[in-house]
């Protein structure tokens, strides 16, 4: 198991983990879809490690949840994150890596799924970001999607991903400090803005999505309750679902590999909750690593467009 690093001089962390990979891939570059052996496919759920929990339908699973067979973090004792040397700073890699099977079917991809089927995998990230955050040492229970080779996922057979670490993610961190310095929560006033702008993608009664202002990626999409609220236990899931569907099944016209991420307030911080559709369309060239900036050849204003269907 490898460790938890700081950057000499910023908060940037990186997860050192040899041996993740050697993990099983059958991804392949034009994304064959390959299911021979799958082991989340019904009937191998013995190769896995020992599900966590499941959802059942009437014939068998319909969703199932287990520990990652090579995850990137493990239960191993706790220890506080120590600096030697001045400039080396360290942890175990403390956590807990879960995955979550979103369907027994082996090529049904999270844009095939209805508003209610959505609506069942966001209220399984719900139950297992309120379990995991009971552990010790845990500060923040990270969500998040990968779909197709350029978005990273190593696994065709559609599942999601929930990282509980000792660490608050640092872009989450931002978001909370830069809220710090408003009166009021930013976001209530951005979803109002957004919401009469032409980066407007959808709107149903409890949420609304939207292209930021500065999309880093081509076709990026945020989705908000309208009502402030820190955590996705307390939103309207159906609605949530309604607009993930609308946002999914635009991305499969054009076949798009995409993130997806759930960014919430750990406990005792405040955030305005929210999910990020970041499709990987564009591969970063050394100026957005030299520069931190990043050049995004879809304007947000196009991409809704896109999204509207206009
Ligand atoms: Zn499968
Ligand atoms: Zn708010």
């Amino acid at each position: 198991m490898g460790e938890l690093r700081k950057d000499y001089l910023l908060d940037d962390w990186v997860i050192i983990s040899p041996g993740r990979g050697v993990r099983p891939h059958d991804v392949v570059e034009e994304e064959k879809v390959e299911d021979k052996g799958c082991v989340f496919c019904p009937g191998n759920e013995e190769a896995s490690p020992k599900e966590i929990g499941r959802l059942s339908g009437k014939q068998g699973w319909l969703m199932r949840w287990l520990p990652n067979k090579f995850p990137a973090v493990a239960p191993v004792s706790l220890a506080d994150v120590a600096t030697h040397n001045r400039f080396f700073t360290f942890a175990v890699n403390y956590g807990f890596h879960e995955l979550v099977v979103e369907t027994p079917v082996h090529n049904r991809q999270l844009w095939d799924f209805s508003a209610q089927d959505i609506e069942r995998v966001l209220s399984v990230y719900c139950n297992r970001i309120a379990a995991l955050e009971l552990n010790p040492g845990i500060k923040y229970v990270a969500v998040w999607k990968n779909h197709g080779a350029k978005a990273g996922t190593s696994l065709v057979h559609s599942h999601s991903q929930i990282l509980a670490q000792q660490v608050v993610p640092v872009r989450v961190q931002q978001k909370i400090s830069a809220m710090r310095r408003f009166v009021k929560c930013p976001y209530c006033d951005i979803i109002q803005s957004e919401k009469n702008s032409s980066r407007l993608i959808f709107e149903n009664e409890t949420v609304v999505a939207f292209a930021p202002y500065a999309s880093r990626f081509q076709y990026e999409a945020w989705v908000f309750p309208k009502a402030h609220m820190t955590r996705f236990a307390q939103a309207d899931l159906r609605a949530f679902a309604e607009a993930l569907q609308k946002i999914f099944s635009c991305l499969k016209k054009i076949n798009a590999s995409y993130n997806m991420t759930v960014t919430y307030a750990p406990k005792g911080a405040d955030l305005h909750c929210h999910v990020e559709i970041l499709p990987r369309l564009a591969i970063w060239s050394g100026f957005e690593f030299a520069s931190g900036t990043i050049i995004n050849s879809v304007s947000p204003e196009d991409a809704a467009r896109f999204y509207r269907n206009e």
